[in-house]
């Protein structure tokens, strides 16, 4: 395991680190996790209010495990005036059983309102409670908008932030330049599920990939970025540990042969797609039937290039359903009005495209909010 300064906070990171979204069945499950994410030299643990017993797990497992030496995050949402933020605050203390928390993250800073919350004397008491030590490194997490995303970066109150980023989803590298430049950490939220449900990825994409793992090529992808200080990962079990760790010490950068399949799903996706091929510029938004064009299209392009269907519908499948966490309706809200179309750049015909979409995404739709985003 490689560890990573974590921007300004100073702390000193694994560059993995163990997400608990999934708040496991038992305490003693999330003690056999984390009891093995620490033998891999995991040393940081991720969790939030919001993920169900997440919190009082990792306290109760902490406490069985001997108090080892591990960096614990929270989450908390941002809403609330300054006595519901101490008190959530205090809930969290705990639920953890710790008297300060490393690090505290607002937990979807996703829209404008959100952003106005950081004028309100919830978030000066977080400031306060951070000068007293309570908590250690403050930071964000975001599902939002590129826009809302470099908004609070730029505000310079946070330490730290937590984006999706992944070869697969590129949208938020102005995001990852600006927090570097701001000398914030980074930490990646769920980059194998989110980000391609890679642990089982589409044969199309393993033969791309060869001789890597899609999951392995998509892990040094991003270690070999030195912006970057921290990956998640969320196993429910200590045996899904070992995998996705092989390359917990790669962190150089891409050799010759990764680059190689960079360089080849790149031209695949152009050769596959053809004058159908989104580049994702984003230029066609609003929509005033309020679909994602360009997500839709993404997982459009991911769908007919690598094949990751399954993916595809997972993500799809969420439209509708998730409000500012995945924001969109589904493509078959486009009623043809035309407005999107002379401001696609390249031309494309994007309602055709996203009625493909629909009919090849459609399924089992789910609104799982906090272990589907
Ligand atoms: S044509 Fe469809 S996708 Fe384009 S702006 Fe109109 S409703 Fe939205
Ligand atoms: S404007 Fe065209 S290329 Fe750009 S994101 Fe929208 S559909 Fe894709």
């Amino acid at each position: 395991m490689r560890y990573r300064r974590f921007g300004r906070t100073g702390l000193n990171l694994s560059v993995f680190s163990l997400g608990t979204m999934r708040a496991l069945g038992s305490p003693e499950e999330m003690q056999a996790v984390i009891e093995g994410a620490i033998a891999h030299g995991i040393n940081h643990i991720e969790t939030a209010a919001a993920y169900g017993a997440s919190e009082t797990y990792i306290g109760r497992a902490l406490k069985a495990l001997g108090r080892p030496t591990v960096f614990i995050t929270t989450k908390l949402l941002p809403q609330g005036d300054a006595n519901q933020v101490q008190r959530q605050i205090e809930q969290s203390l705990e639920r953890l059983q710790v008297s300060r928390l490393d690090g505290v993250a607002l937990h979807g800073l996703n829209t404008p309102e959100h952003l106005a919350w950081l004028a309100s004397d919830g978030m000066a008491r977080l400031r306060q409670l951070q000068a007293e030590g309570v908590i250690g490194a403050l930071g964000f997490s975001s599902h939002g908008s590129l826009s809302v995303i470099l908004q609070a970066i730029a505000c310079n109150q946070f330490d730290f932030v937590n984006l999706h980023y992944t070869y697969f989803q590129q949208r938020n590298a102005p995001a990852i330049a600006a927090a570097a430049e701001r000398d914030m950490g980074v930490f990646i939220i769920s980059p194998a599920d989110k980000g391609g449900q890679l642990y089982r990825p589409s044969q199309r994409l393993q033969d791309l990939c060869a001789p890597f793992h899609p999951l392995h090529w998509s892990y040094r992808w991003l270690l070999s970025q030195p912006a970057i200080t921290t990956l998640s990962i969320g196993p429910a079990t200590v045996a899904e540990l070992a995998f996705p760790l092989a390359v917990a010490d790669q962190v150089a950068p891409l050799s010759a042969a990764e680059q190689a399949v960079g360089d080849r799903l790149q031209a695949v996706m152009q050769e596959t797609l053809g004058k159908d091929l989104c580049q994702q510029c984003y230029a066609c938004l609003p929509c005033p039937e309020e679909i994602h064009i360009p997500e839709v299209l993404r997982l459009r392009n991911l769908a007919v290039a690598y094949e990751m269907i399954e993916f595809g519908k997972y993500r799809y499948g969420m439209f509708g359903r998730a409000g500012h966490w995945f924001p969109g309706q589904p493509a078959n809200h486009c009623t043809d009005c035309g407005e999107c179309l002379p401001r696609c750049p390249g031309g494309l015909e994007i309602p055709r495209l996203l009625r493909e979409t629909h009919e090849q995404l459609k399924g089992a739709s789910r609104s799982r909010l906090w272990q589907g985003i």
